[in-house]
């Protein structure tokens, strides 16, 4: 039932060869397709075998599972917007996602938006304690690490260390703090990512609590995951045992560390905007739109921005059409547009050509408004959307003031 924890591994000795942490995630997905319970497996393959360039795979025969197995740390595909935009959003076909924390929670406000079925979704949660840019985590495995990057077979970021393992069986370990004030490390969204584990998919699985077992750790966080575990287990796809309390605390408290340290990242980062008077924030934001080609780049990577028909198109008449750098309502339109569900995900800003640092802008906004509305994005299925629904009582509240 939902709550219900355990540590899971794969029955099948092959997978559980294969796998670092006993291959639960590949067996059960494996078990969706075999089950029937799903037509399709959306996951994450490295392209060609090169693990600096990921791709998101629609997977219809369970053998090509295992091409799936194994954590890629330098590549981020968009599986929120693969999701809606080239699968239909799932309206037509029943499918198990492997998903990110952000992964996981930009489905969900697609759900309620109506451009995701969640129904026919099982979302199999993924831990994450960030992923590194892969032109840069190849730079700094050279200029860090004095490496070949083509030697990295794995890596691993906790307690404040990034791990990586080498296809000669030793690891190297350098402190994340001090490779990021360098400027390598993960992606600046990633730094400052409080939701490790997706408690809003249907089971989140990781390797927390597992104690040098291998095993997944794995937490049911619906009805529907606690049917699909039950039923995977008494399939014989998976073993499961319980954790004991050690196990249990173990992964709790490595949760709240990793928390504490994003949050610590996110004062950093929002304490230079927030120092800023009102006049200052507006010129520092106009200089940096100021480089913005319009190129929509940020819109199409975004996954909350879903408007078919987008106001921010020259025909629309909203912002006038062939000006470099656009008006400021272009930025302005997006960043309003998408500010009460941006999920930190950091796509926008990956794509930006002019560098802008625009997801950094759009969460701190974000989470002015969380602060206001009580609203977390995509961490309740059930609860409204703030700026879709809007009360008389919100409207006439008194001090509530969002400043760019
Ligand atoms: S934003 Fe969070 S969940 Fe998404 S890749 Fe970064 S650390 Fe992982
Ligand atoms: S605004 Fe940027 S960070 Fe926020 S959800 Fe959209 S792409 Fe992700
Ligand atoms: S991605 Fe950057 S340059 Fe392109 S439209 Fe968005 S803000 Fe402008």
């Amino acid at each position: 039932m939902k709550g219900d924890m355990c540590l899971a591994w794969s029955s099948d000795e092959q997978i559980f060869k294969r796998a670092e942490y006993g291959g639960a995630v590949t067996a059960l997905l494996k078990f969706a397709l075999e089950s029937r319970m799903v037509d399709a497996v959306l996951a994450v393959k490295a392209r060609d075998g090169n693990r600096y360039d990921g791709v998101p795979v629609l997977i219809t025969e369970p053998e090509k599972v295992i091409e799936t197995a194994g954590s890629l740390h330098c590549v981020s595909p968009n599986i929120a917007r693969c999701l809606k935009e080239y699968l239909n959003g799932a309206f037509d076909m029943k499918i198990a996602v492997a998903c990110k924390p952000c992964d996981a929670r930009a489905i969900i406000e697609l759900v309620k938006r109506t451009q995701i079925e969640k129904e026919n979704l099982i979302l199999i949660g993924l831990n994450c304690t960030g992923t590194l840019p892969s032109a840069t985590a190849k730079r700094m495995f050279h200029e860090e690490f004095g490496i070949d990057p083509s030697d990295v077979i794995r890596e691993d970021i906790e307690e404040g260390k990034l791990t990586i393992r080498l296809k000669d069986g030793t690891e190297k370990e350098k402190d994340l703090d001090e490779l990021e004030e360098k400027g390598y490390g993960r992606r600046e969204n990633c730094r400052r990512c409080d939701v490790n584990i997706p408690v809003m998919a249907d089971i989140a699985c990781g390797k927390w609590g597992t104690n040098g077992r291998k095993a997944t750790f794995i937490e049911v966080c619906s009805e529907k995951g606690s049917d699909f575990i039950e039923k995977a287990i008494e399939a014989g796809y998976i073993k499961v045992e319980k954790p004991d309390s050690a196990a249990i605390e173990t992964r709790k408290r490595k949760d709240e560390e990793e928390v504490k340290r994003a949050r610590k990242q996110q004062e950093k980062d929002f304490a230079f905007l927030r120092g800023m008077s009102t006049e200052e924030k507006f010129n520092y934001w106009l200089g940096q739109f100021s480089r913005c080609i319009k190129c929509y780049g940020c819109r199409d990577a975004c996954p909350i921005c879903y408007c078919k028909d987008c106001t921010l198109e020259a025909d629309r008449g909203t912002v006038p059409p062939g000006e470099i750098p656009p008006d400021i309502m272009f930025p302005m339109i997006r960043i309003v547009h998408v500010m009460d569900s941006c999920v930190n995900c950091g796509q926008c800003q990956d794509v930006c050509p002019a560098e802008i640092p625009l997801s950094r802008l759009i969460f701190m906004l974000n989470r002015e408004l969380g602060g206001i509305f009580k609203y977390e994005p995509g961490m309740d299925i059930n609860t409204p959307i703030p700026l879709k629904s809007v009360t008389d009582k919100e409207l006439t509240m008194a001090g509530v003031e969002i400043q760019f």
